[in-house]
Formats: structure tokens, C-alpha cells, sequence
């Protein structure tokens, strides 16, 4: 009882002395510059959906030569992986859009938010509950948002069809947008930890998780270690590359309360298998 006891009290954080004081306080003293930067937002989007999604494009180069790698590659048809040169004209047009639109307009937002550091770090407990909800506020805001992109007509061939025009997705992909939605996405994160009053240490962890899963779900592969197969409320790549496929089905980006809420979810497994059959019976 005494190790749980202890082991509670450091995750609840103690308000003297909160577990991620010291960690707060050294990026407080070095980087408060580049902490309180109206780009930083747009340059932390930008370079760590990169980052997370440099493991898949070694995995896309290796899927050429390795069974296993291929074997882990959703079904329904989807081929070989994207060739090298699919990444790189990939990555400019995301960088473009990035440079000309992103950046200066999310650099506005910030400005306008004028934000400050707090002294103290968020204790374990309130960093989890805050991330949590930035998650379902996010998951929701983006079910809404999405939703409207598929029902309004001229929304979606303005905004949303560019995403689209991957039915077959990979990881990259996964920001390869028009700029009204990806600064949209964007502002739809920033908006979601900003209503819910974050501390910036909550807010940087969601950030880095979202991007994190907006590249799982669009990587092309449903792996054996992938967090859908651990939280069965989460969706994962099989219940986005569905939606890539089925348009009218599976809108929410991460979780699928909203869609079995609205009658709009489809089980990936079986819109695959159908899919399957019928390419057998052809
Ligand atoms: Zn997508
Ligand atoms: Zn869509």
C-alpha cells in the first residue's frame, strides 16, 4: 500500500513540487523565446508530422523487398506502397502550402491569443485529463467539421477534395490538404486546447499525439502493435482508410462514438472482406 500510496502521490503531483517542475522549468529558461513564437505552432506541426512519418516511409521502401512489411498492409486491394517518388512530390506541396498559408495565418491566431507561460508545470494527473479532452473536444469539433465538408457541396470541392483524391493513403498524406484544410485542422487543435484553457505543456503533448495519429491513420497499415487494437473506442488506420474509400461513412478522425452515434460508422473489417469477395467473385 505504501509503493501505491507513493506512486499515486507522484502522479497527482503534489502543488509545490509537481513532477514535471524541473522539465517545465529548463524550457522555460532556455526556450521561452521560441515557446512564446506565433510560428511555432505552424513549424511544430510541419516538422513533427515529418519526423513521425519518416518510420513509414522506410517501412513503404522496405514493403518492396519484404513480405512481412507487405503483409502488414491493409487488404481490400491496396497494392504495392507509395514509390519514393509519391513522397517527394508529396512533401512540397505540403511544404507550400505550409509556407504561403499555414504559417502566416495560425502566426495571426497566436498573436491574437497572447499567450504567457505559467511558473508552474501541470501535475501527471491534470497533463492526462487535459490531453484527454483536448482529444474528445478535437474528435468532435472534427466529426462537425468534416461532416459539413461531405454534405455541403461546394465546401467539399473548395476545401476537402484535394485529401480526397488518395484512396489509398500514406502517411505523408495525411497533411496533403488544400490550405483552407489544413490551416483549419490546425486551427480546430489550437481552438480545441485554447477553449479548454490548457497549460502549454498539455497543449504540446496533444499537438504531438494528434499528429502522431493523424499519421497512423493514414499510414496503409493496420500493425500488430498499432493503439486501435489496445483502446477498441479508437479507430486507427483500418476506420480511416475506409472513410478513403466509403466517403459517406466513418467522419470522426480518431474515436467512434460519433459515428455509431449517427448511424454513420462501417465496421472496416466487413467493408473489406465485402469488398474482397466481390474481387473474388469477378
Ligand atoms: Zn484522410
Ligand atoms: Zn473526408
Amino acid at each position: 500500500c505504501d509503493v501505491f500510496c507513493l506512486l499515486l502521490f507522484f502522479y497527482l503531483g503534489h502543488a509545490d513540487a509537481p513532477v514535471l517542475q524541473g522539465l517545465w522549468e529548463s524550457v522555460r529558461a532556455g526556450q521561452q523565446q521560441i515557446l512564446l513564437s506565433p510560428y511555432l505552432a505552424a513549424s511544430f506541426a510541419f516538422l513533427t508530422h515529418l519526423a513521425l512519418c519518416a518510420p513509414f516511409l522506410v517501412l513503404d521502401a522496405l514493403g518492396g523487398v519484404c513480405q512481412r512489411v507487405r503483409s502488414w498492409r491493409m487488404a481490400a486491394g491496396s497494392g504495392p506502397p507509395p514509390s519514393l517518388w509519391k513522397w517527394y512530390e508529396c512533401f512540397w506541396r505540403v511544404l507550400f502550402k505550409y509556407i504561403t498559408a499555414v504559417l502566416p495565418a495560425t502566426a495571426l491566431f497566436q498573436l491574437l491569443r497572447s499567450s504567457s507561460l505559467p511558473e508552474l508545470a501541470p501535475s501527471c494527473w491534470q497533463l492526462s485529463v487535459e490531453v484527454v479532452a483536448c482529444f474528445l473536444l478535437f474528435d468532435t469539433l472534427f466529426f462537425i467539421w468534416h461532416y459539413c465538408m461531405h454534405r455541403v457541396p461546394w465546401l467539399y470541392r473548395a476545401v476537402h477534395q484535394m485529401h480526397h483524391q488518395h484512396h489509398v493513403p500514406f502517411a505523408l498524406a495525411a497533411q496533403d490538404a488544400s490550405s483552407a484544410e489544413l490551416l483549419s485542422l490546425l486551427l480546430l487543435a489550437l481552438g480545441s486546447a485554447w477553449m479548454l484553457g490548457c497549460h502549454p505543456l498539455s497543449e504540446a503533448l496533444f499537438h504531438f499525439l494528434n499528429s502522431w495519429l493523424a499519421v497512423e491513420d493514414h499510414c496503409g497499415y493496420n500493425l500488430p502493435w498499432a493503439l486501435h487494437r489496445i483502446l477498441p473506442c479508437m479507430g486507427g488506420a483500418p476506420f480511416h482508410q475506409t472513410h478513403h474509400k466509403k466517403q459517406s461513412k466513418n467522419f470522426a478522425p480518431y474515436f467512434t462514438h460519433w459515428d455509431h452515434l449517427f448511424g454513420t460508422y462501417i465496421e472496416p473489417r466487413s467493408y473489406f472482406r465485402k469488398r474482397h469477395d466481390r474481387t473474388v467473385m469477378k
